[in-house]
């Protein structure tokens, strides 16, 4: 059979993609070029916002049109929306054919082949081990390194949908990083829910990056995502001294306000966060730090919104990825009865947005004159005769030149800047 899969949510996600198409190749299915010639589509979902999920029934909805034309054609519905929501979906008219949730990927040629429509079991010792995922991207890699989440924020389907937290054998994850610089994959990162709480066998994630760092060969080493609370000396001491790790940490602060933080069950304070940012700047020079920002949690005051904005005055991020909050049935958040309108979430989160472009623009200026170091990933999006990649602090350059220069790294002098691009030659 001939598959297609499309991706939607984290890098997690597309890890796991990568480890589905591992497992299809295996079991004698081929990639196919484009939907139109897949027997086979399947969607690897997210659920962490609403908007997420309806955009993905939106898309399914579109494509069961297909099955009139060819009666055998397939479709799977992977991740975590399987996981929340898929049972229900497949017992409705949504054209989902099966349903195979986050750690039942092995099973998936025994469901193509009709053995059953779902499989959601969770098994906290799956880490798809002896699998080599299929890259999808010449010049980047992601490596996962651990599977799940204990921490249960309040505002967060993630351990609902994804499991408990679980590490990757060091063997494994060192194995696939050799196999990625060996094609030639010069931008590794590493992911997992939360990184910081890496332990294999009592190897912590500091001691797991000394280790890889020590690979020969060029690569940029990255990791996603830090929780604030589990962030230690000995990472930064590891970010400081290891040539291969990126001067860029991607903090999610959430909010600027003790009580909201609270609420969240974040497990910090403003204050603590900030000694661990000050302390990252002090030891690595020039890091960039980007974080994830959330407007109109439940209760949230005027006074407590103005709290973050005032965090994100102080610490000035290099980019924010801000959300208005969406209610995620089955978390604590959502059964809260001070669901804030809809109105004042967007509002805010407008006023979010306008701020940290403003930030971000000042950041990227600031740029301008000094010399980056680009590995070029692909042509920019607005012309062929620029490309595009990123600098080691993860910001996106575009520079003049051909496809001789994707896949290479360019030194490359910053001319100007938009709150998104430095413009370089
Ligand atoms: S750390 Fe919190 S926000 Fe992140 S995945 Fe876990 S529960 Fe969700």
């Amino acid at each position: 059979m001939k598959y297609y899969i499309e991706t939607y949510g984290c890098q997690m996600n597309v890890s796991d993609s990568e480890l589905v198409a591992s497992i299809l190749n295996t079991a004698g299915h081929d990639a196919a070029a484009d939907i139109d010639s897949a027997d086979v589509l399947l969607f690897n979902t997210c659920s962490v916002r609403e908007h997420a999920e309806e955009r993905v029934l939106g898309r399914i909805s579109n494509e069961k049109h297909r099955k009139k034309a060819k009666p055998k054609f397939k479709i799977v519905l992977l991740g975590c929306m399987a996981q929340r929501i898929g049972k229900r979906l497949l017992e409705t008219d949504t054209g989902i054919d099966y349903v195979v949730g986050v750690d039942n990927y092995r099973q998936l040629p025994s469901i193509l082949a009709g053995e059953a429509h779902y499989a959601l079991d969770f098994d906290t010792k799956e880490v798809y081990r002896e699998l080599q995922p299929v890259h999808s991207n010449k010049h980047l890699g992601f490596v996962t390194i651990m599977r799940g989440c204990n921490n249960f924020c309040s505002y967060c389907i993630v351990p609902y949908v994804r499991g408990r937290e679980r590490s990757r054998p060091y063997e494994d994850i060192l194995q696939d990083m050799q196999i990625a610089i060996g094609q030639g994959i010069k931008d590794i990162t590493l992911l997992g829910q939360n990184v910081n709480s890496y332990n294999y066998n009592g190897l912590s994630f500091p001691e797991l990056l000394r280790r890889l760092n020590d690979i020969k060969g060029y690569y940029r080493l990255r990791f996603i995502t830090s929780h604030p609370k589990d962030l230690s000396d000995e990472l930064i001491k590891v970010m400081r001294d290891c040539d291969k790790v990126c001067e860029h940490i991607h903090l999610p602060l959430q909010s600027g306000d003790p009580e909201i933080l609270k609420k969240m069950n974040r497990g910090y304070s403003y204050q603590h966060y900030l000694e661990r940012i000050i302390s990252l700047r002090q030891q690595v020079p020039d890091i960039a730090i980007t974080t994830d920002l959330i407007a109109g949690f439940p209760g949230e005051s005027e006074a407590q919104f103005e709290a973050t904005l005032n965090a994100m005055r102080e610490i000035e991020y290099d980019y924010a990825f801000c959300f208005k909050y969406s209610e995620r049935s089955g978390t604590l958040a959502a059964t809260s009865a001070e669901q804030l309108p809809e109105s004042v979430r967007l509002e805010r989160l407008q006023r979010m947005i306008d701020l940290q472009r403003e930030i971000t623009l000042k950041k990227f200026r600031a740029e301008i004159g000094k010399t980056v170091e680009v590995f070029v990933e692909d042509f920019s999006k607005k012309s062929k005769a620029q490309v595009s990649g990123k600098t080691r602090d993860f910001k996106i350059a575009v520079l003049s030149g051909d496809a001789s220069l994707i896949g290479s790294l360019q030194y490359a002098k910053v001319l100007d800047a938009t709150s998104g691009t430095l413009i370089c030659e």
